[in-house]
């Protein structure tokens, strides 16, 4: 049977641009569907423009820095209006390229939503399109409780978008984004309040790094409210908002933000007209190789729900391209030592396995630690410390995982994924010259274990 396309990539946001683009490099003939915009949630309400408000909201510091270097500033002013509109032009910007590069790479962008009609056939627009294979690479979508009043809150896409800085925000949740968001409302002048419902924010993440962060945003004045939920929400009169808590307390706020995980985005995708299996959680079940229980239909990224991160969709989508067309060069996609930052202020940037987590899996751990004031920050009045740690198995002297919270934690920590990828002992990072004087040294200098 003749098919219209080889590939029919639903979603051209980062796991389907990149399966898109490489098959069609290897020859395959591909059509590509987008409902929204370009890129996908990374470049258009994700990691881009999220970076774009980190690096806004850090010149608060760098203001105040700046006078124990000799610098005298008048009063500092922020406009947010500007801030967001040069940021737009920049998606923009970067819409336009993701355009050029499809359409260079000779895929056919058809713009509009796809909805699946049977295992070969996308229909979009009134027209049906047949395929020897479907890729679903739809992405997530912002879930929140629907607790109420819940409709006054907002979640990531709005808070891009926002027409003002609120004055006084409440974030709802303790993931990436959660502590990302506030640390941007807060450095941009808001008041700014992180309800999480836990002990303890970034569950899953090494403990020292969790209560690190949880101090250093306590020095910044954000205002950490552990084991504490919204149970209802009202607008008053004035347009502000009044938080009821679960434990009778009330808040007031302009802004609640709701930064409680992201649900698989399957709206109106016809996957009723499939066999395709949802897991346990609601995101679609694939096997190793990404093929669905239909096997001409394939998924990857945020809508498999395994690592919600833009290099991980990236890395599925050239696997599944390289699979159907071009088999010799097939790598499975390795799961273990994926590097992460989170864009708080100050970062948090980790590879490896928490402390918990090695000894959960039965590890014998040496840890190592360094505490210490950025020498940038000694002739400022600034307080920040930043923590280094490295987990490292005593039997084998492998470094199990590196993390860091401090200035720059995500640029460090990815060459260190590359050492702990090629199995690097303690004994090679202690052997391993140093930069002077940097704060990365730090992670080559750490010479007595805190604990074994
Ligand atoms: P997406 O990028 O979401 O792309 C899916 C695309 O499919 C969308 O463009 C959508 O419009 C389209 N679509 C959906 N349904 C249809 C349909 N039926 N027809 C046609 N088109 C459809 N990750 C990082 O690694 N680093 C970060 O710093 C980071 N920051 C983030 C910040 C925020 C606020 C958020 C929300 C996410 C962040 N992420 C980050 C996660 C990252 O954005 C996602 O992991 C990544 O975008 C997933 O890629 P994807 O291809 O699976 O889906
Ligand atoms: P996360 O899964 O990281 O965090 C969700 C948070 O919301 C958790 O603290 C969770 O609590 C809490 N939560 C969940 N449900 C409820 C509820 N009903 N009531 C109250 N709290 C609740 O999700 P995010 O939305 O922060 O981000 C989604 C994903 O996007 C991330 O996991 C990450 O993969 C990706 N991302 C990556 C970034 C990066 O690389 N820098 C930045 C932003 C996003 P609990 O822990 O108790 O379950």
């Amino acid at each position: 049977m003749t098919y219209d396309f080889d590939l029919f990539v639903i979603g051209a946001g980062s796991g389907g641009m990149r399966a898109a683009r490489f098959a069609a490099g290897y020859g395959a003939r591909v059509a590509v569907a987008e409902s929204r915009y370009l890129g996908g949630t990374c470049v258009n309400v994700g990691c881009v423009p999220k970076k774009l408000l980190v690096y806004g909201a850090h010149f608060a510091d760098d203001f105040e820095q700046a006078q124990g270097f000799g610098w005298a500033l008048g009063e500092a002013r922020f406009d947010w209006s500007t801030l967001i509109s040069n940021k737009n032009r920049e998606i923009e910007r970067l819409n336009g390229i993701y355009r050029n590069l499809l359409v260079n790479s000779g895929v056919t962008l058809l713009e509009g939503h796809a909805r699946i009609v049977d295992d070969h056939t996308v229909e979009l627009g009134g027209k049906r399109y047949s395929a020897k294979h479907i890729l679903i690479a739809t992405g997530g979508w912002p879930q929140m409780p629907e607790v109420p009043g819940h409709e006054h809150a907002i979640g990531s896409n709005e808070a891009f978008f926002l027409e003002q800085l609120p004055k006084r925000v409440l974030v709802v949740g303790g993931g990436y984004i959660a502590v990302e968001f506030a640390s941007i409302f807060n450095g941009l002048g808001a008041k700014t309040s992180l309800l999480y419902r836990g002990d303890l924010f970034l569950r899953g993440f090494d403990k020292a790094v969790r209560l690190h962060l949880q101090e250093e945003l306590n020095k910044r004045g954000v205002d950490l409210q552990f084991n504490s939920d919204i149970a209802r929400i009202d607008r008053q009169a004035d347009g502000s908002l009044l938080a009821t808590l679960k434990d009778g307390r009330v808040l007031e706020a302009d802004c609640i933000f709701y930064a409680t995980g992201r649900r698989p985005m399957l709206d109106n995708l016809g996957l009723e007209n499939t066999p395709v299996q949802l897991d346990k959680r609601g995101f679609i079940e694939v096997d190793e190789q990404y093929q669905t229980s239909t096997p001409s239909i394939l998924a990857i990224g945020d809508v498999i729900g395994r690592v919600q991160l833009t290099p991980v969709a990236l890395a599925e989508g050239m696997a599944v391209a390289r699979r159907l067309f071009k088999p010799e060069e097939y790598r499975k996609v390795d799961y273990r030592m994926i590097p992460t930052a989170v864009f708080s202020l100050p970062n948090i940037g980790t590879v490896g396995l928490s402390e918990e987590q090695a000894k959960e899996e039965g590890y014998s751990v040496q840890v190592f630690e360094s505490r210490f004031r950025p020498m940038k920050l000694t002739m400022t009045e600034s307080q920040e410390r930043t923590l280094m740690k490295l987990v490292v198995d005593a039997a084998t002297d492998r470094v199990l995982g590196c993390h860091m919270v401090g200035p720059d934690a995500g640029e460090i920590v990815q060459g260190l994924a590359v050492a702990l990828k090629a199995g690097a002992t303690k004994q090679l990072f202690d052997e391993t010259i140093g930069v002077h004087p940097t704060a990365a040294e730090e992670f080559v200098t750490m010479r007595t274990p805190v604990s074994s």
